[in-house]
């Protein structure tokens, strides 16, 4: 299985991103966040155990992730292409995702972007609760408000896209990435990206490198 992985911090841009070539380009797409929202909706024993960290902008142990995420990617063809948005997050679920039996990471690309525009991106940041299509209040509003433009579905804020959680996200996102980073540059598999550039223009940027 061919593999890139969207590193960055919440509200870099990487959904977005992987939505659109997922519908365009045919990419599987596996958000984890989105998996554990659906789990926790589903009230399943992962998203119990998965809601408590998600409410307090903490990470989801390693264990549950890396058992997710090996689930979500077991049934899939050898031919398949992959996007991986949110996971890797931390250098053991790095780790595991190249000790899994038939997948080949090809290379890891990092939405970077400075810290101040994160926190308008986030709190603005709605998303349709029917289709997971995603909208800002500023930079990217619904033609009609809180309304889907694609489905017609109300839009939604995540819980922890509220201010007060965000500050705990993004700080946990600094604790790690700088490691992460550090193992896909060792393997020679990282690009980094401008991802303070509008949708388009990122978006063409990646079709270059996938
Ligand atoms: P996201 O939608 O990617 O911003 O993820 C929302 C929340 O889900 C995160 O703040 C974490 O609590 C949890 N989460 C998603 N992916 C992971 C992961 N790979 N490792 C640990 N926690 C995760």
């Amino acid at each position: 299985m061919d593999l890139s992985v969207f590193l960055g911090a919440p509200g870099s841009g990487k959904g977005t991103q992987a939505k659109r070539l997922a519908q365009t380009y045919g990419f599987h797409h596996f958000s984890t966040g989105d998996m554990l929202r659906s789990a926790i909706v589903g009230n399943t024993p992962v998203g119990i155990s998965a809601k408590k960290f998600m409410d307090n902008g903490e990470l989801v142990p390693d264990e549950v992730m890396i058992r997710l995420i090996e689930g979500a990617l077991s049934p899939l063809k050898p031919s398949s292409k992959i996007l991986l948005d949110g996971f890797p997050r931390t250098v053991p679920q790095a780790e595991a995702l190249d000790k899994q039996a038939h997948t080949q990471v090809r290379q890891a690309i990092f939405f970077q972007i400075p810290e101040s525009v994160l926190i308008s991106r986030l709190t603005g940041r709605r998303t349709c609760q029917k289709c997971g299509e995603p909208y800002h209040v500023l930079f990217l509003p619904p033609q009609k408000e809180n309304v889907c433009d694609r489905c017609g579905g109300p839009l939604i804020q995540r819980s922890d896209d509220k201010e007060e959680v965000v500050g705990r996200r993004l700080q946990v996102f600094n604790q790690q990435n700088a490691a992460l980073l550090d193992y896909y540059r060792a393997k020679n598999k990282l690009s980094q990206c401008d991802a303070n550039q509008s949708v388009d223009a990122i978006y063409q940027k990646l079709l270059e490198w996938l």
